[in-house]
């Protein structure tokens, strides 16, 4: 029998997927690459913009013509394209044979049951131990009880639930054991992890006990609240030997009528004197962040404030979208999007323009330093592999660096990676 997990969107459904894929290889079913070919198909959805919607429908589409002259395939569907009401999505889709929201693996598990798919043993859960990488993403709270008004996730995932920090170790534990280097905590809001456990368990807390594994070399984790930046996270961050001195903190916007209007509950000022401590903290960290352009109302004056934001801040990457309305949020109900799209296409540009700058500059004063990189692999004849603070390192070199970390000495950058050879050649 043969499967195929085709995804989208966040690394949440990146780490959902692989999680589903190797539960489905254990269970002795072959992987495919084409989708015509699996017995078993998954799709794992996202609807975050209209246009990742649209993708989803095209697919959904394009597989009623397959399942017709394939009938015996099974589809199944997950990710935030599942809303509650699955009887209406059944009636929508009568081809698709199981709907399941994500994260809720006993759901397909037991669809495989009564599906009688392979030789069922173990679950999903366990389904880590088969997959061997060198960096392994591991979900460790799923949900956001945050309501920005723009954003349709806790309405699909609902509110944020976390796992124990005993799961996670083992699970941590295991992939080391299976030739992790690397592992990156995921969640919609991690810096919120452990608050509904109620036994104080919190992200500073997980992260101490992570630290202490052998075999890991670097810790990451994605995505922050600026408002759950906690200076004890932060001192944590410093002091964790294998935590990397790099994350995201979403502005979403630098004007304070459109930060009250996305219901993001911090001030500009708020968000600068975050990032200010932060860099006096942690003087070599490198920061992202989100940025929407194009919110309901947003005028020029105030895009000239997300824009003097980007400006004054200088991030190390900026993730740029263009306002897109999803049904069910409070924006969509009460805020008529009324910037043309050409205009949010312009801001859009703007910024990528200006960050493209901001990057060039930023890059280029790490030439002629040495950097410590962790190789992922090869591309053509070029080693590539990511800094402590994640910029993209690419280098020539005649052994076989894979899975090793190299100092490497930078001798060119572009806005986009840094070139550079062994430090020790
Ligand atoms: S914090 Fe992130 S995931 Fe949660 S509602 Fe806001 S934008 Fe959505």
């Amino acid at each position: 029998m043969k499967y195929h997990v085709w995804t989208m969107g966040c690394q949440m459904n990146k780490a959902e997927s692989s999680r589903l894929a190797g539960y489905l290889a254990s269970l002795g079913l072959e992987n495919v690459k084409d989708i015509k070919d699996a017995d078993i198909l998954i799709l794992n959805t996202c609807v975050v913009r209209q246009n990742a919607e649209d993708k989803v429908n095209g697919m959904l589409g394009y597989l009623k013509g397959i399942k017709q002259a394939k009938p015996e395939m099974r589809i199944a569907v997950t990710g935030c394209f599942v809303t509650d009401d699955l009887s209406a999505l059944s009636k929508s889709f009568p081809y698709v044979n199981h709907f399941f929201k994500p994260g809720e693996s006993r759901s397909f598990e037991e669809w495989l049951l009564s599906e009688s798919v392979g030789n069922l043993h173990g679950n999903i859960g366990m389904a880590l131990q088969s997959v061997s990488s060198l960096s392994v993403y591991i979900p460790i709270i799923q949900g956001c009880n945050n309501f920005c008004s723009y954003c349709i996730v806790p309405y699909r995932r609902g509110r944020e639930q976390s796992r124990t920090a005993e799961d996670v170790v083992t699970e941590a534990q295991k992939a080391a054991v299976a030739g992790a280097r690397e592992i990156i905590l995921l969640g919609q809001n991690v810096n919120s992890y452990g608050k509904d456990l109620g036994n104080g368990t919190d992200l500073s807390g997980l992260l101490a006990l992570l630290n202490q594994l052998e075999g890991l070399l670097r810790i990451r984790f994605l995505t922050n609240h600026p408002r759950d930046m906690s200076p004890d996270l932060i001192s944590s961050i410093a002091s964790l030997d294998k935590v990397c001195h790099h994350f995201c903190v979403p502005l979403q916007a630098g004007d304070d009528l459109i930060l009250k209007a996305m219901h993001r509950h911090y001030t500009y000022q708020d968000f600068r004197a975050l990032i200010r401590q932060t860099r006096q903290m942690i003087p070599d960290i490198a920061l992202s962040t989100d940025i929407i352009v194009g919110f309901p109302g947003e005028s020029e004056d105030q895009f000239e404030n997300t824009f003097k934001a980007i400006e004054e801040l200088r991030f190390d990457a900026v993730h740029i979208a263009a306002y897109s309305t999803r049904t069910q949020t409070y924006a969509s109900e009460h805020y008529p999007d009324d910037v043309p799209y050409e205009v949010k296409i312009q801001r859009l540009r703007r910024v990528e323009n200006l960050q493209k700058g901001i990057l060039t500059e930023i890059n280029r004063q790490l030439i002629g330093k040495t950097l410590e990189i962790l190789v992922e692999g090869k591309k053509g004849s070029k080693w590539y592999g990511r800094t402590y603070s994640d910029k993209v390192v690419f280098f020539t070199g005649s052994q076989d660096y894979s899975g090793k970390l190299v100092s490497i000495l930078i001798e060119s950058a572009s806005p986009w990676s840094l070139q550079g050879i062994p430090a020790t050649v």
